[in-house]
């Protein structure tokens, strides 16, 4: 019996604990905004950080790693097993010397960078006036006008393919950013083939016209009158009519007036029964 008393009494306390650890289990906040792509990301060269809005800018100028992928791919191209921030890093936190650019043009690989085999050169494919962190690059194929940088050499065939849905993808990430491009006012040199940019309107926050007050006319006053309680019909209980418990009288005798003796034929012969 005490054997019996004991394990139900660890029991009780098992179940006491799992109730304890399932309060406990309470699931996790949820994230602020969503977490960069997981997984070890190689990068070549500065880059905007990830993780967090306004994370800044890493300004790391030689391959290496983080925990985690590009969180905007379509500014980044890869190159060998890392990738290339190609965009303008201003509106990602970016401070320093800048230079600026106007439409597509290679991106020099970092400096430091180790050599990479690629059979084409990683282009920036933002349209426009834009920031970028290294100087003009060095080499044929640039024009300088005003201090703007444009690219007037050839664009390969591969990349000339991918080049209108990265140029519309880089288009959009930037959108929100319009504000921050550099303003110029340059006539591009004569070979230049692009196309001038006309900026988007910048995104306006047009203050929401206050919603019109309106008064509702007064409302008749309804008189509610109270409900009445309801009657509640008590069932009528059946009435119980105690019928007179019939008297039975034994016969005189020696028991013979019972039931078919004489006795009983008498009374009953005599109308005493009547009720
Ligand atoms: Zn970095
Ligand atoms: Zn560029």
């Amino acid at each position: 019996m005490r054997k019996t008393q004991r394990t139900l009494a660890a029991a009780a306390l098992l179940l006491g604990a799992f109730g304890v650890s399932t309060v406990l289990a309470v699931p996790p906040p949820p994230a602020a905004q969503p977490a960069p792509p997981k997984g070890k990301g190689r990068f070549v060269g500065p880059h905007p950080l990830a993780g967090r809005a306004n994370a800044g800018y890493c300004y790391i100028d030689v391959p290496h790693s983080h925990n985690y992928q590009p969180d905007h791919p379509n500014l980044y191209q890869q190159v060998g097993d890392g990738y290339v921030f190609t965009g303008d890093p201003v509106p990602f936190g970016y401070e320093g010397q800048k230079t600026v650019f106007y439409g597509h043009h290679p991106v020099p690989a970092p400096a430091t960078a180790e050599p990479v085999a690629v059979a084409n050169p990683t282009f920036c494919f933002l349209k426009g006036p834009h920031y970028h962190d290294y100087p003009q690059p060095t080499g044929p194929g640039y024009k300088v006008k005003d201090e703007v940088v444009f690219y007037v050499g050839p664009i390969p065939p591969p990349v000339a393919a991918v080049r209108p849905q990265l140029e519309q993808a880089t288009e959009v990430e930037y959108r929100p950013f319009v504000a921050l491009r550099p303003k110029v006012t340059v006539v591009p040199p004569p070979e230049w083939p692009g196309v001038i940019w006309v900026a988007p309107p910048a995104p306006v926050v047009v203050a929401a016209p206050a919603a019109p007050v309106v008064v509702a006319p007064a409302a008749p006053t309804v008189v509610v009158a109270p409900v009445a309680p309801p009657v509640v019909v008590a069932p009528v209980a059946p009435a119980v009519i105690v019928a007179p418990a019939p008297v039975l009288i034994r016969g005189h005798g020696k028991g013979k007036g019972w039931r078919g003796g004489p006795g009983w034929g008498h009374f009953r012969g005599k109308g005493h029964w009547k009720h």
